[in-house]
């Protein structure tokens, strides 16, 4: 839509206000989207003030992007805990792991029977003596935590966690997410390992699958706690699952409908997996979409335990980044995957 020097006052400060840096206005409808996530991103810790931003998209198309950059830790609940201390510890003294497409809880009994989690006698994650658990917490669980191939002398059979409080700063991403989609050439863009796949009412970005077979080849674990979530220095906070009582919901514009709780990085919203009525709906797409009067095109989570919050992208992806000055172009290649 253009706007008319001819056209009233509050029209021109209006279209003003909504111009990019690049100095190109948007559409009626990406106005109107960009407000509708202004509304519902609230719950979340903000830095800054959201902006329409030019985009790259995965696909290389150019697009008007939702910028916001957002403390990476939950507005609405605590973190932790994740690692339990000892082998006598109760699942309120430890985190959530993922086994076999089941969500289990990190508890003591669990440690110390890993062999047989895992049918493999390697696993040995506590002392035979006294039972404490061999950890890494502290700064150095978090630098493990950022790149777990790195520490040299790392020894088999650890239990890492990172807490906010060590990081040593607080950490911000910042989110380029496409005002109105553009549908991806064939049949949905794969989850990359390092785009994130969406980003939560409450703040927290929905992360790429952990990699599970990495950090299980060391014999270590990192778990996550009970919404989910774990915390590395480069993503901070990050959920790997959508849990039940974790994060804030929006109720859907549909009586009855699944909650929406996030929004994905190719623009479509994020709802719970199951209806008010306990059910998954039925005809969702192989990414967990489908289009419904109403609500549009949008997704239903997957089970927590799929390590994976959606199966694909229908639409070209924008960006996500720990740099909040950075230009996003999501169709540059990624960089190596984090866990
Ligand atoms: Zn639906
Ligand atoms: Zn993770």
């Amino acid at each position: 839509m253009l706007f008319s020097l001819r056209s009233s006052t509050p029209i021109i400060f209006a279209a003003l206000a909504a111009m990019t840096s690049q100095g190109q206005a948007q559409t009626a409808d990406e106005t109107a989207r960009f407000g509708q996530l202004e509304r519902v991103f609230q719950t979340a810790t903000i830095v800054g003030v959201p902006e329409i931003a030019d985009c790259t998209l995965s696909g290389g198309s150019t697009a008007k992007c939702f910028k916001i950059t957002v403390v990476a830790a939950p507005s609405d609940h605590v973190t932790g805990p994740f690692c339990p201390r000892t082998i006598a510890d109760t699942a309120q003294d430890g985190g959530t792991w993922f086994v076999d497409g089941e969500v289990r809880d990190v508890d003591g009994d669990f440690i110390a029977r890993l062999a047989e989690v895992y049918d493999d006698d390697a696993w040995q994650m506590h002392d035979p003596e006294t039972g404490d658990v061999y950890r890494r917490a502290g700064e150095i669980g978090c630098l493990v935590a950022g790149d777990p191939t790195n520490e040299t002398g790392q020894p088999d059979n650890i239990c890492v966690e990172c807490e906010l409080g060590y990081v040593g700063k607080t950490v911000t991403q910042t989110y380029f997410i496409p005002l109105i989609p553009v549908i991806a050439a064939g049949t949905g863009d794969r989850i990359g390992p390092n785009s994130g796949i969406g980003l939560a009412f409450n703040g927290v970005k929905f992360d790429a699958p952990a990699p599970l077979d990495l950090i299980l080849g060391g014999h270590t674990l990192g778990p996550f706690d009970d919404c989910t979530g774990h915390i590395n220095p480069h993503t901070g906070y990050h959920y790997h699952g959508v849990t039940e009582g974790c994060g804030a919901r929006v109720a859907a514009a549909i009586e009855g409908h699944a909650a929406m709780i996030g929004v994905a990085m190719d623009g479509f919203d994020i709802y719970d997996r199951l209806n008010s009525g306990g059910a998954e709906p039925d005809g969702l797409d192989a990414c967990r979409g489908h289009e419904i009067e109403g609500l549009g095109y949008h997704y239903h989570a997957n089970r927590t335990a799929e390590n994976q919050v959606i199966g694909c992208f229908t639409a070209e992806t924008g960006c996500s980044t720990d740099d909040p000055d950075a230009p996003c172009d999501a169709s540059a290649p990624q960089r190596r995957p984090r866990p």
